[in-house]
């Protein structure tokens, strides 16, 4: 946080109410208000259907379904959101997401790269996860107060001046050529919830440091996929992962107990 941004902060938690808390304690400065943000979050994806090819194959659909559809439930109580909207896309982005008001979006290129059904689920879980401690509205905030701006009044995605804002807080700029690194904190944020949503829809938790195994091997020297460089790879974070698994652990064993054992199997040829 810049120091003007921090100053702001005081100024807004004590005359704004703006002032927040993250699921894991942390003051968060949220000026955008959640009906404001699930408009944004529709109408981003809504856009984003408009503009990128959908992908029909009833397989790759099924294998998707099954994946996002326990970590969307899990993820939904604790969110908010009962319904969700899943999409795969045919596109060879190495990226997925979700936003407030309930859409996920998996491009199929990230099928290649994450080898298991666990794999992906811990992406969605990590994605869930910033719609779970409202990232995006953090994110939005934060841009609006470097535009010098105390209110989310009138703030929309109709109108064209914020798109780019919106589309970047929310993290689904890319394929607009608006890519916004989430900040370290937040992403591991992301990963803890992340981890628990994984294990506890029934997916093995330790998949998660596997599947930051395979994202650095699919960059093979060259520009690194899509999902990576929103989500940059580092010591720090897979040291955070494996130190979340064993507390994840039992809360899978629970899952499997209680028969949450999704059965995705994957289709030929991704
Ligand atoms: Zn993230």
């Amino acid at each position: 946080m810049t120091f003007r941004a921090s100053r702001f902060f005081a100024f807004a938690c004590v005359f704004l109410a703006a002032c927040s808390t993250s699921p894991l304690g942390r003051s968060q400065l949220i000026l955008v208000g959640d009906g404001q943000m699930n408009q944004m979050g529709l109408q981003s994806f809504d856009q984003l259907k408009h503009d990128t090819p959908v992908e029909t194959n009833p397989a790759i659909n099924a294998y998707v379904q099954c994946i996002a559809g326990p970590i969307a439930k899990i993820g939904g109580a604790r969110a908010g959101v009962e319904k969700w909207e899943i999409v795969v896309f045919k596109s060879n982005e190495v990226n997925a997401f979700a936003l407030p008001g309930g859409k996920i979006g998996v491009y199929t290129g990230i099928l290649p790269v994450t080898k298991t059904a666990a794999q992906l689920a811990a992406v969605l879980g990590h994605e869930v996860g910033h719609v779970i401690a409202k990232h995006g509205a953090e994110r939005v905030s934060e841009g609006l107060v470097a535009q010098g701006l105390t209110t989310a009044a009138g703030i929309g995605f109709k109108d064209k001046a914020y798109q780019p804002l919106i589309l970047a807080g929310l993290g689904v700029g890319a394929q607009y050529g608006i890519l916004l690194p989430h900040s370290r904190t937040q992403e591991s944020e992301a990963d803890l919830i992340g981890v628990d949503l994984m294990a506890e829809a029934g997916f093995d938790p330790r998949q998660s440091v596997e599947l930051w195994k395979n994202m650095s091997a699919a960059s093979g020297g060259k520009a690194p996929p899509e999902w990576m460089s929103t989500h940059p790879a580092n010591d720090t974070r897979i040291a955070g992962l494996q130190g979340a698994i064993p507390a994840a652990l039992p809360k899978y064993e629970a899952a499997l107990k209680a028969g949450r054992a999704p059965n995705c199997p994957r289709p030929a040829g991704i």
